[in-house]
């Protein structure tokens, strides 16, 4: 961690988050939530670690404005004060970053997101305390960390000296992409590699919360955003991807976006019994069913609502079986009880029952491509201390799945030019609408999400929003919540118990683009466009209404600017406040799950990435199974999506052209 930031920089990020989350004088007879600083929780350190994962240029970016901050005059520019950051008064301080998160200046407003993220959400979510974090007993947050967890399933290759290693196949990355082409192709008896960049942690290494839960499970540590900062990405990072540690909603692609698929791409596949079969036999291999689907208290405020408003809903399939109520709702930082059908328990079981070798902390940096055919994969693996080592993959096929925002990196660093390479990328930017019940909610127990309302999916063509619950842990939730004062947000945290989420979903068009940094790592550039923003806006107001049909005392939006309504005020002029204001540019907090789009398939090379084969074009034995082969968004939680199209790919790979 050390040489992140220098000590100059690092004190004054210190004295930032003591701005942020200082200790406060207690009410409400919450006395430890109150008093609790940024140093009894090791807010520090975990902020250290965060911004240690982050691309040297964004870190860069930071430590400038850190150095800004602590300079007489450039703080005066930025909060007012012409005295260094740190010589604030804690009141001062506070007034300083307000000043920032309203900025006109949209440079300054990134700054204020990223310190603030970075400060609320390691101060609830570290647990120095024999794992436990003073503010929780207040929270009511306890999670179990003393159940016995299910013993692992994979044997996982580890790399302590430069490796060679031949196969017929090579994948890269562990998800829900790569776990299902890697399981297809070692079962017609090809010789299977995988890579995955990420941990290996299986069932009995979940921490179980919140702090290294993200750190060992998701992309970066959690800390992935859009360039602007505008859009938070949360993505899986280790064995497993994104299957890892989702949320198990398993939709199908509706059939008009099936429709618009064969249709943009050219590939008639997409409308086709082939692609129904292959979302059938995925389906049927994690196990997705409704049969078990548990409403919690934070999904049936969704449920409540619709049903009150007569809006339409419907309950989740989900792959999991036998859940263990005790334990659901940790399984967003892997399921310790196995019932969570992630690629790691299904398919990557599959590949290596059929010889497949998975080597884990193993990055792959290029494909080796000589005379427009692939020769293999040059990696770096990293050993138990730390240590690097180069590791050379000899094969004739190599399958990127490295998710959509690190496959198109990979191909851009192997000196791939396609004009389409990086483009069209989606997200379904989301929003979430908190509301505060008088009841007890718990967002983060039980299965994490189980209602669905799809009312509003189609507004524009197939284009529209969707209502789902977010589970909500404490780090999560703090890095959600607005902060307009350290007390009010501490406040906010108070009625965390109270509160439920619910997030409205878009389906956008393809706005984005990933390029590399100047170290090669992906830079996210994208803005949800005029349509996603006034779908965000009517997803907010829905929710809202939701929320309090199903009896919320308060509803609160992720508005930089307060936006919140008690029950009994003016719905209306409330839903009017909504549509007037900005969502893109920090001005509102916006997250994406779902990252797609970025190689995409197609017949013609001037727009697409890959042919209808998933073949990259200009390369033989170069294939794209993931997120981001998808020839437009789904519109539907992806994951089912991703395994049938790497299940297809994976397929025709065996069996030759199909278009
Ligand atoms: C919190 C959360 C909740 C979600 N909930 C749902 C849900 O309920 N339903 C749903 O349908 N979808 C959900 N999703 C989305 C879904 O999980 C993802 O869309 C899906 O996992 C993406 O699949 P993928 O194969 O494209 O990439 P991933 O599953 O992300 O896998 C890519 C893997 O590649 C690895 N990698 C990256 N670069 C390299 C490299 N250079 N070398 C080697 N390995 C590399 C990464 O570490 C990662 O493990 C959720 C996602 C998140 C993060």
């Amino acid at each position: 961690v050390n040489g992140t930031l220098t000590a100059a920089e690092l004190s004054t990020l210190a004295a930032v988050c003591e701005g942020f989350v200082p200790s406060l004088s207690p009410e409400g007879g919450d006395e430890a939530l109150f008093r609790t600083g940024p140093a009894d929780v090791g807010v520090l350190t975990g902020v250290e670690e965060q911004v240690a994962r982050l691309d040297p240029d964004q870190r860069r970016l930071l430590g400038r404005f850190l150095r800004i901050l602590d300079s007489r005059l450039g703080n005066w520019l930025l909060t007012g004060y012409l005295r260094p950051f740190s010589r604030l008064s804690l009141e001062e301080r506070e007034r300083g970053l307000l000043r920032l998160a309203t900025s006109w200046f949209r440079r300054l407003r990134r700054g204020f997101q990223a310190v603030r993220r970075l400060a609320t959400f390691n101060f609830y979510s570290q647990a120095p305390q024999d794992g436990t974090n003073p503010t929780w007993p207040a929270l009511d947050y306890h999670p179990d960390t003393t159940r016995p967890a299910r013993s692992a399933l994979l044997n996982i290759t580890h790399v302590t000296e430069p490796t060679a290693l031949d196969c017929d196949v090579c994948v890269i990355g562990s998800g829900a992409g790569g776990g299902v082409a890697a399981a297809v192709l070692a079962e017609t008896g090809q010789r299977v590699v995988v890579l995955e960049a990420g941990s290996g942690q299986q069932a009995p290494d979940f921490a179980r919360h919140e702090g290294p839960g993200s750190r060992d499970l998701y992309l970066d540590g959690g800390a992935v955003t859009t360039s602007d900062l505008g859009v938070s990405i949360l993505a899986g990072g280790a064995l497993g991807g994104g299957t890892t540690v989702n949320w198990q909603t398993c939709l199908r692609l509706p059939d008009e976006v099936r429709d618009e698929w064969a249709s943009v791409s050219g590939c008639r596949y997409f409308a086709e019994e082939s692609f129904t079969r292959s979302l059938d036999a995925v389906e049927q291999r994690i196990g997705v069913n409704v049969t078990e689907t548990r409403i919690n208290p934070n999904n049936d405020c969704l449920r409540r609502g619709c049903e009150v408003l007569g809006w339409r809903w419907r309950l989740l399939p989900r792959n999991a079986r036998e859940c263990d109520a005790a334990l659901c709702g940790q399984c967003v930082f892997g399921c310790p009880h196995g019932a969570k059908q992630s690629t790691a328990v299904t398919f990557l079981h599959d590949a290596q029952r059929h010889g497949a070798t998975i080597l884990t902390h193993c990055r792959a940096d290029r494909v080796a491509i000589a005379n427009g055919r692939v020769e293999g994969v040059t990696a770096t693996g990293t050993d138990g201390v730390g240590r690097p080592h180069a590791v050379t993959v000899r094969c004739p096929v190599v399958v990127a799945a490295a998710g959509a925002l690190h496959t198109p990196a990979l191909l851009l660093r192997s000196g791939l030019r396609l004009p389409a390479l990086g483009r069209h990328l989606t997200l379904h930017p989301a929003t979430c609408v908190l509301g505060v019940y008088d009841e007890p909610i718990r967002a983060w127990q039980g299965q994490p999400q189980s209602v669905l309302c799809d009312m509003f999916a189609s507004l524009a063509g197939p284009y529209g929003f969707r209502l789902e619950a977010a589970p909500i842990h404490p780090g999560l939730a703090a890095s959600a919540i607005p902060w307009h004062s350290a007390r009010a947000h501490r406040r906010r945290m108070q009625q965390l118990p109270h509160t439920a989420g619910l997030i409205a979903l878009v389906r956008d068009r393809p706005t984005g683009r990933v390029r590399l940094s100047s170290s090669g790592r992906p830079v996210i550039d994208y803005r949800p466009g005029a349509s996603e923003q006034e779908h965000l806006r009517h997803g907010v107001i829905a929710a809202a209404r939701v929320h309090l049909a199903a009896g919320a005392r308060e509803v609160l939006t992720l508005h930089t600017r307060q936006l919140s309504l008690r029950r009994g005020e003016d719905v209306e002029g409330f839903a009017r406040r909504v549509l007037r204001e900005p969502v893109a540019n920090n001005w509102c907090g916006l997250f994406s799950a779902h990252q797609m789009g970025t190689c995409r398939i197609g017949r013609d090379p001037r727009v697409a990435v890959c042919d209808g084969t998933g073949q990259v074009f200009g390369v033989t034995g170069l294939y794209v199974a993931d997120a981001s082969a998808f020839p437009a968004s789904s519109g539907v939680n992806p994951m089912l999506t991703i395994m049938a199209l790497a299940h297809h790919t994976a397929q025709t790979m065996t069996r030759g052209r199909e278009w």
